[in-house]
């Protein structure tokens, strides 16, 4: 079953580009930089929160390190150390050169696990705090979408954590640089201190500009978030959206209005969401009949890939045919033209049928000629 995934065609809808810096990108990035240098100042630094994990620790002072080594970076045990390391990764984008390497590193990765189509979530944000200024990351942004052997679209996530009258002027920022390969916005951050509603005129002109709406709720928070996301921001899909389970008439709502879960179990898992993969909703939402799409969030923090996220949701009981409906999901759920994901689809059957007749069932697709 994992060989036959790896082959299959997949779609990522919820995955954030740092999120995914492999390895090896992040240990030149590392080598590159006087760490003493770049963290001078920084609050986190001061305050002794890096010094404290034995993760971080070794990395405050620079040496050649090897990929190896770096790798033990991204081990921890708690959430707070995942939050630490994630912070301390910040500071190692820099400049135009760096966001580029990480852009390809991150895309390499995908269309080496035959990811041929991908929603990729940038905090812009992050990366003008570390100088690099907004219209030259859309332009790398755009570069990538010329990118070979995988489709890539970008979403915009304007970070609650700012508030929503400074997400409206990063928004309208981005909107008057008009870069057709962002495609849609996003809220993460803290879902507590930060929940939807007030974000409602953010997502308002980003409707009216034709950008496709989605955003981060029902995690740290319950329904009523997955709610206020669904009636004053209007979204199309939700990011996570698993603590819907606690409300029998969300999940009739997201039914009957087709409303998509981002869902990223293994990620649920590493914030404490759910303290189990048994314990985890998905496959209670899946047949609820709720559409669900699966994807990895933060890979390489989470340790973490798709096809590894495909695995966990059938060792909770999801069949093989179902597991086929959730693939087709991520496609169909995309922010794409109807005609692309036909395509996309259509990929995926036409080569499933190929390589495993007899594993989920046959499935009829057409002999139309394949275009994507
Ligand atoms: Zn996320």
């Amino acid at each position: 079953m994992r060989k036959l995934l790896e082959k299959l065609p997949k779609a990522e809808l919820h995955l954030h580009l740092r999120g995914a810096i492999p390895v090896e990108v992040f240990a030149s990035l590392l080598n590159k930089y006087d760490v003493t240098a770049i963290l001078e100042g920084n609050s986190y630094r001061t305050s002794g929160m890096f010094e404290r994990y034995g993760n971080i620790r070794p990395f405050l002072s620079s040496r050649n390190w090897s990929v190896e080594e770096v790798s033990r970076l991204f081990q921890y045990e708690n959430f707070d150390q995942f939050l630490a390391t994630y912070h301390f990764t910040s500071y190692f984008i820099r400049d135009t050169s760096d966001l580029k390497k990480l852009i390809t590193g991150v895309l390499e990765d995908l269309r080496a696990q035959n990811v041929v189509y991908a929603e990729i979530t940038i905090s812009v944000i992050e990366y003008i705090q570390q100088g690099i200024p907004l219209p030259v990351i859309l332009t790398c942004l755009e570069q990538a979408t010329d990118f070979p052997g995988i489709r890539v679209q970008w979403i915009v996530d304007l970070v609650r954590n700012i508030g929503h009258e400074a997400a409206l002027k990063l928004l309208r920022q981005i909107i008057a640089l008009d870069r057709r390969s962002v495609v849609g916005i996003t809220l993460g951050g803290s879902e507590h201190l930060f929940p939807p509603a007030p974000f409602e005129n953010v997502y308002a002109a980003a409707r009216d500009h034709g950008l496709r709406l989605t955003v981060h709720a029902g995690e740290a928070l319950g329904p009523e978030s997955i709610w206020d996301a669904l009636r004053v921001l209007k979204v199309e899909r939700i990011g996570h959206g698993v603590r819907a389970i606690e409300d029998p008439d969300l999940v009739a709502y997201l039914v009957e209005h087709r409303i998509p879960l981002e869902i990223c179990p293994t990620s649920n898992l590493c914030t404490g969401v759910f303290s189990s993969y048994e314990a985890h909703p998905l496959k209670a939402l899946f047949d609820a009949g709720v559409p669900i799409a699966i994807s990895t969030d933060d890979p390489t923090f989470f340790g973490t890939a798709l096809v590894d996220e495909y695995m966990h949701v059938r060792d909770m009981g999801v069949s093989d045919s179902d597991i086929l409906e959730i693939l087709k999901n991520s496609f169909r759920h995309a922010f794409l033209p109807d005609e692309e994901i036909e395509k996309y689809v259509h990929r995926l059957l036409t080569i499933h049928t190929s390589l495993a007749p007899t594993v989920f069932g046959s499935i009829p697709v057409s002999q139309a000629p394949l275009s994507c």
